[in-house]
This record gives structure tokens, C-alpha cells and sequence, in this order.
């Protein structure tokens, strides 16, 4: 659930996780109006802003402190680099190097982000793209957890993620076009199905078995059990019954695409 749609997850991120991206990217867009508070009180204050270098210093103010550890936290983490690869975000990565284009291409030349160069991401959402590193990071460590990521959940995580497969959860209704909207109950059903959830409200409720006796209920996610009633010995026979099943449902379809689609039982 933590992870984003585009990870197959729900875009749900604890905001404590978020937290020091969030503070240091609102940091940054509030950077160019603070260096230019007027007056003497605000000049010392001013002459610390302008030094980010020293940010971290003990005797800085702890609302400096804190950027400069939240700085030391996202570059850290092994997908900081990733950003300057990511089409949405690489502007930011460019704007910490202080870079143009010219040098983004550049191989030759590594570009170092510096904590300096903070204020050139202000106004360009620094808060979405360093949000970005802390989810990557998150979703290497709960894809590589194969100790105690079943087989299932991985290739859950997989199919959730592919191009679109999370789209459905973001798209405004489309009002003009009542045959794609979405009623509440298929859009919960959507949802149950992204998650591996029970799905109780169609077919698989407790009173649902295999003829082995076993139930939904007796396994992690309901693919489990959908898989495991196809291949139990004592439901021998249901792979031919799904074949034969689905074939009417699919008629209409294949016969508006010209074919010619026998729905006689194999
Ligand atoms: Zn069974």
C-alpha cells in the first residue's frame, strides 16, 4: 500500500517516511524570499541561509540543522542518482548541480549536487522529486525482501506495477462516456483485486471451497486459492470447465472483430 502506483502500490507513503524530502524541498522554495528579508535583525540569519556548507554545524539554528541532516539522509540513499535518469524529475538533479543540459549529457564531466546550488530547484516542485528517492529506496528494500516476501506478493507487485495497471485509481470519472465509468462497487472490486483483498462480495466468500475442503480464508491471497482449486486433485476436470466457460463470454467480442468463434464445449 505504501508504494507508488507506479510500484504497484497505493501511493500511500507513511508522511514520516516522506518527511525530510517534504521539509527540504519546502526549504527550498521558500529560499529565494528569505535571502531577501530587509532590515539588521535578519541579516545574520540572511548570512547563514546563503551558506548552506554550514548548515551543519552545531551552533546553526536546528530549522538549518534539520535540512542539512535531511540532505545528508536523501543523498545517502543509493537511488539519489536515479533522479538525474527519471523524466519528470532529472530538472531537479540538474538544478542541484547548478548544471545545463549540456552537462547532463556530458560523460565526461560526473556532476556532483551540492547543497549549495538548493535554491535553483526553488518553484520547480522539489518536494515530488526527492519524495521520488525516498520511494525508490523504498521499494528496492520491500522487492529485495525475498525472506519474507512470498512468491505471490512479488509477482502481485509486478503485475500492479506494469504501464497503466494503476491508472484506473486516478482517472476522473468520465461523465460523457457512461460505459467507462466505473460503478462504486467495480471500482472497490478493482482495488480488492490491485491488493490480493478478500473480494468477499463476489464468488469467494466463506462460503467458497475447494472440493478438498480448503478456503479462501486458507491462504495468504485469493490468487493462492484460485490457483490452488485449479490444480487439486479433487477438482480434476476444472481446467477443461474454465475453458468451456469462458468461451461464450468472449464470443461477442472475437465475432465484432470478424471472426468466427465456435463456443461449442471442447
Ligand atoms: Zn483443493
Amino acid at each position: 500500500m505504501q508504494l507508488a502506483l507506479r510500484d504497484g502500490g497505493g501511493a500511500f507513503a507513511a508522511l514520516e517516511h516522506t518527511r525530510p524530502a517534504a521539509y527540504l524541498g519546502s526549504l527550498a522554495d521558500t529560499l529565494p524570499a528569505l535571502k531577501l528579508v530587509p532590515g539588521k535583525p535578519a541579516k545574520a540569519l540572511v548570512t547563514i541561509i546563503q551558506d548552506p556548507l554550514c548548515w551543519a554545524e552545531q551552533d546553526c539554528p536546528p530549522t538549518l540543522h534539520e535540512a542539512a541532516d535531511s540532505w545528508t539522509y536523501l543523498t545517502s540513499l543509493t537511488t539519489f542518482n536515479r533522479m538525474k535518469k527519471n523524466k519528470i524529475n532529472k530538472h531537479i538533479f540538474k538544478g542541484l548541480c547548478a548544471a545545463s543540459d549540456l552537462d547532463v549529457g556530458s560523460s565526461s564531466q560526473p556532476l556532483r549536487p551540492s547543497l549549495q546550488h538548493l535554491h535553483c530547484v526553488a518553484g520547480k516542485q522539489p518536494q515530488r522529486a526527492l519524495s521520488y528517492v525516498i520511494l525508490d529506496d523504498l521499494r528496492a528494500s520491500i522487492v529485495s525482501d525475498r525472506q519474507h516476501l512470498c512468491l505471490h506478493a512479488r509477482v502481485r507487485i509486478a503485475a500492479a506495477s506494469l504501464t497503466g495497471a494503476g491508472r484506473f485509481m486516478i482517472t476522473l470519472p468520465a461523465s460523457r462516456k457512461s460505459e467507462l465509468l466505473l460503478t462504486p462497487e467495480q471500482y472497490t472490486d478493482n482495488v480488492h483485486l490491485r491488493f490480493g483483498l478478500g473480494l468477499t462480495r463476489r464468488i469467494h466468500d466463506e462460503g467458497c471451497s475447494c472440493n478438498c475442503g480448503k478456503k479462501p480464508a486458507d491462504f495468504v491471497f485469493v490468487q493462492e486459492f484460485f490457483d490452488h482449486v485449479m490444480s487439486c486433485h479433487k477438482t480434476r476436470g476444472m481446467k477443461l470447465k474454465r475453458h468451456n466457460l469462458i468461451l461464450p463470454i468472449l464470443s461477442t467480442f472475437f465475432t465484432e472483430q470478424g471472426y468466427e468463434w465456435d463456443t461449442s464445449s471442447a
